[in-house]
């Protein structure tokens, strides 16, 4: 392992297909992998229980990030309207750029990690699909792991997610203007993860 950090820094909307191939590129690189949804997910979960966001957040340790039931569509719509509050998104940001900078190397996936997280990132991608093409996988998924539910209600969850996230005054969705972007509409999952490592490459130089 080198004693340098060199981060990549993968953001775009839900389901896009992002957390696989931010797993994939991690292990492919030997590099750490934070899922920063997670940290949204964690600081939502709490609100839902009653918590107030900006003290939730602030007290996030990386403990709450293994709790299970952070996966729901619950925790993800909460996620999304906590992740609107500037206060909360600042109380987070210490935690990512330290993970982000670690030796070895690092993968951060999330909304804004190429654009305020970590501008200066060495590869900034922006993986992105049709909406349609994301609530169907995500659909899917819900169906393997025995959740009921149906493509439309899956569809407008995304959409509600989408514009909220793009939206927000705080670090809005959007690519980074050097950010590389990775249609996965009509990629199989193997062949996004291909590209993926093929622009990190090039990257490494
Ligand atoms: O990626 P995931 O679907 O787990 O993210 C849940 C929510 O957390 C997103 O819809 C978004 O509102 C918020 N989020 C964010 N910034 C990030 C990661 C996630 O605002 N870097």
């Amino acid at each position: 392992m080198t004693s340098q950090s060199f981060t990549i820094a993968i953001d775009g909307p839900a389901a896009a297909g992002k957390g696989t191939i931010s797993k994939a590129v991690a292990a492919h690189f030997g590099f750490a992998h934070l899922d920063t949804g997670l940290l949204y997910r964690a600081v939502g979960s709490k609100v839902l229980m009653g918590e107030q966001p900006i003290r939730a957040a602030q007290a996030l340790v990386a403990e709450d990030l293994e709790v299970d039931g952070l996966r729901t569509a619950e925790v993800a719509q909460a996620a999304s309207k906590v992740a609107v509050i500037g206060d909360v998104r600042q109380a987070l940001v210490d935690f990512q750029r330290s993970f982000a900078r670690r030796a070895g190397g690092a993968v951060l996936d999330g909304r804004d990690i190429g654009t305020v997280i970590c501008p200066s990132a060495e590869v900034k991608l922006f993986v992105t699909a049709s909406a349609e093409v994301r609530a169907e996988r995500r659909y899917l998924e819900l169906r393997e792991g025995g959740s009921e539910s149906d493509f439309e209600t899956v569809l407008a969850d995304v959409k509600a997610r989408d514009e909220r996230d793009m939206n927000r005054a705080e670090a809005p969705l959007k690519p980074a203007e050097d950010a590389i972007v990775i249609d996965t509409s009509d990629l199989s999952i193997e062949a996004a993860i291909a590209a993926a490592i093929g622009v990190i490459k090039e990257k490494q130089g």
